[in-house]
């Protein structure tokens, strides 16, 4: 018989490649998120709590490409985004193109919440911000700029532009993060939520949209299945609706960590002849969890009712 496994949350600081200078810093946020994300569901939380206050946490961080430390655009701008969806009701809420929200998931939990929509971007998301007294920060870092300069000249050292930026990236993984966040949480009442946040590809062209606050492609939670959180070349999850696909297998009777790892396998079949890369984490409505990646590293937690405190790592590896 399955023993009582609620709650349970996993959280993830990105798809990334995460050397030994900065793994850390990214290893000590992503536990604590998972742990404040636990205590806010042991507390009488739900699991919408849960992946916004994890998520809101890695944010302020600094240690990821969310919130403060969000990666530049190509004109070196922040265009934030981020998306929160609740599995019991299917109501999801998402924003982007943000410039100074302090923490985009917040404002993405408030479009859930208190509009009629589902996604609102830019000036009018910027202004649902101000309406509902959300605090604002410059969410550029003077290590951003550092690394903007130094993507920005293999860029043009490479002769090309935009459509040579793949192989760059495949060249140069260290410079071009992925370290979106996310989390995935079941709750004591049985509800499973998703939420992503991110800084977006480091120099994508202004106005780009990519996976995390689109519904299905980043984000995706379902209380007939389970939850999912994706992180890597946003494109690539929009294509395949990714999170949803995940979800899907769940709901074939696949556990969390099958129905991830067929979802990478899935990528390399039906989309291989671009970076395809990324990395992707799950729970399911019996608190089972799952993670896959086809990056070399994830930067991951987890926590469940069975642990003293959360496990971090680097590598997809859980045993259900
Ligand atoms: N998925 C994000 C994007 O394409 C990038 C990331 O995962 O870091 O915007």
């Amino acid at each position: 018989m399955l023993k009582a496994c609620k709650p349970v949350i996993a959280v993830h600081g990105g798809a990334g490649t995460w050397d030994s200078t900065r793994s850390g810093a990214a290893l000590k946020s992503v536990r604590e998120a998972a742990e404040i994300g636990f205590k806010t569901m042991r507390t009488g939380g739900s699991a919408v709590d849960a992946v916004v206050e994890a998520v809101a946490l890695m944010e302020d961080s600094g240690n990821f490409n969310a919130g403060a430390g969000s990666t530049l655009n190509i004109e070196k701008h922040v265009e934030m985004e981020a998306s929160v969806m609740d599995g019991a009701t299917l109501q999801a809420g998402a924003a982007g193109l943000l410039s100074d929200v302090r923490n985009p998931v917040r404002l993405a939990r408030l479009v859930m919440e208190e509009t009629d929509h589902v996604f609102v971007v830019g000036k009018g998301a910027e202004d649902l911000a101000r309406m509902f007294g959300l605090e604002r920060r410059q969410a550029i870092t003077p290590a951003q700029l550092e690394r903007y300069e130094a993507q920005l000249k293999i860029l043009l050292a490479g002769g090309g532009y935009l459509p040579r930026l793949a192989e760059l990236v495949k060249a140069h993984p260290e410079v071009f993060q992925l370290e979106t966040v996310g989390a995935v949480a079941l709750d004591g009442a049985g509800n499973v939520a998703a939420a992503t946040s991110t800084g977006g590809f480091p120099l994508k062209l202004s106005g780009r949209i990519g996976d995390s606050p689109s519904i299905g492609c980043g984000t995706y939670a379902d209380n007939r299945s389970g939850a999912c959180s994706a992180s890597g070349v946003g494109e690539v999850a929009i294509r395949l609706v990714l999170a949803k696909t995940v979800c899907d297998y769940i709901g074939t009777g696949k556990t969390p960590q099958k129905a991830a790892e067929d979802a990478i396998a899935l990528i390399k079949e039906r989309i291989s002849n671009v970076y395809n890369v990324m990395g992707l984490i799950a729970v399911d409505v019996k608190g089972r969890i799952g993670a896959a990646h086809s990056t070399s590293n994830l930067c991951w937690a987890y926590m469940t009712p069975a642990l003293d405190e959360p496990v971090a790592l680097l590598k997809a590896k859980f045993v259900n």
